[in-house]
């Protein structure tokens, strides 16, 4: 059987010493700066012009707004870095890749604005960058070489970018950095790197890779998924993973310490420390709740090799933001995407809705989110795995 290439992410925890942590903080900083002033030019010339034009177009004297194409261009705008960075020493300290990715990030903001506003969806143009939600950036990796050695089957890292005897990961401009390497990387290449910081204040890594698998027979069994609110998934089979109720006490936790900082002084000292307090009770559910959330989508993508998957809105109580359904959706894309299996999200109709997955028969009017009975065969249906049958069934009909 042949081999394909996938692409995956591995996230380690890093432990920068005191000289990295400044460094990358430097970086941060350079990052924000490049980015905000690449922002404010083009405000100033494209949008300006574009803007000028626009007006034009809607009071009759264009017909229509052929300065659409001289939109944000990343190589344009990257020319004029090496002037910014002689204006600005400081820009030189900080590894340069960061910079120009930087350029590639506000490319993307401007492509999703432009994009959406074609198709009607309001969607804000790119925003200065904030210092608070700016730690994350973005470079290449030191090498563009390094390859594992294979021995056995098994894939050792011990290379010009990771080393797993020394617990070390390669950094552009900050050189080796000592990390928490808790999996064992599969990969053939590493082609990219985000260096972050959490709200908590601690360190990340994260490398895009490229593993190489064989290629699996297809369709041996396939299901039709449900994420819905609450409970969180039905499937076709007829199961049902409820939402586990485990973060309640948690939840009340986070909302009395919360309460407290309200009534403190801000910026005081006791207030902040109050603040980092809070920040590692949501760190700490976020992480409870990704973990589930990856054991649910291991568990589905390792049973079966074809999945027709809708996420459901309005079903049961529970909120649908603190769930993260789309990144449980995300979670199963990719997941079957590393085992070269089939994943394909649809969207949900009425007719998924109402149909009768028994007997085909869609009953109109309103249908109860959690049990109703056919008026024509009279079964009784949960909601939720009658809509995951019927993407099933029009899955294995298309
Ligand atoms: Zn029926």
């Amino acid at each position: 059987m042949g081999k394909i290439i996938i692409n995956k992410g591995y996230k380690f925890r890093i432990y920068p010493n005191k000289e990295q942590e400044i460094l990358i903080q430097k970086t941060f900083g350079c990052c924000r700066f490049v980015f905000n002033y690449t922002l404010a030019t083009h405000k100033r010339l494209e949008d300006t012009i574009w803007e000028i034009t626009q007006g034009l177009v809607e009071n009759g004297t264009l017909e229509k707004n052929t300065y659409k194409s001289k939109f944000f261009n990343k190589f344009s705008a990257t020319k004029a870095l090496p002037e910014l960075k002689s204006n600005h020493e400081f820009l030189k300290e900080v590894d340069s890749n960061a910079l120009i990715a930087e350029i590639g990030n506000l490319e993307k903001a401007y492509k999703k604005y432009y994009q959406k506003s074609k198709s009607n969806h309001k969607v804000g143009k790119p925003k200065f960058k904030h210092k608070e939600s700016s730690k994350k950036y973005s470079t290449n990796p030191p090498s563009k070489y390094a390859k594992p050695t294979i021995n056995n089957g098994k894939y050792i890292w011990e290379t010009h970018i990771v080393s797993y005897e020394n617990s070390q990961i390669k950094i552009n401009k900050l050189g080796w950095v000592k990390a928490k390497l808790h999996m064992k990387m599969e990969c053939i290449r590493i082609y990219g790197m985000t260096i972050s910081q959490s709200a908590t204040g601690e360190y990340y890594c994260s490398l895009k890779t490229e593993e190489e698998i064989s290629e699996q027979k297809k369709g041996e069994s396939s299901v039709g998924i449900v994420l819905a609110d609450n409970p969180i998934i039905g499937l076709s089979n007829g199961s049902v993973f409820e939402n586990p109720n485990e973060f309640t006490q948690l939840e009340q936790k986070i909302k009395k310490e919360q309460k407290i900082l309200s009534r403190m002084m801000p910026d005081s000292n006791r207030y902040n420390k109050q603040k980092l307090k809070v920040a590692k009770l949501h760190e700490k559910i976020r992480r409870k709740r990704e973990y589930n959330l990856h054991c649910l989508s291991k568990k589905i993508v390792n049973e079966y090799d074809e999945m027709a998957l809708v996420t459901v809105k309005g079903i049961g109580t529970a909120n649908i933001n603190t769930l993260g359904l789309y990144a449980l959706s995300e979670m199963i894309r990719y997941k079957a995407e590393w085992q070269n299996k089939l994943c394909e999200k649809s969207t949900i109709s009425n007719e998924h809705i109402q149909t009768c997955s028994e007997c085909g028969v869609i009953n109109a009017g309103k249908i109860s989110t959690d049990y109703w009975k056919c008026s024509s065969c009279e079964q009784q249906h949960k909601t939720i795995v009658n809509i995951a049958k019927n993407i099933h069934n029009v899955k294995r009909e298309g």
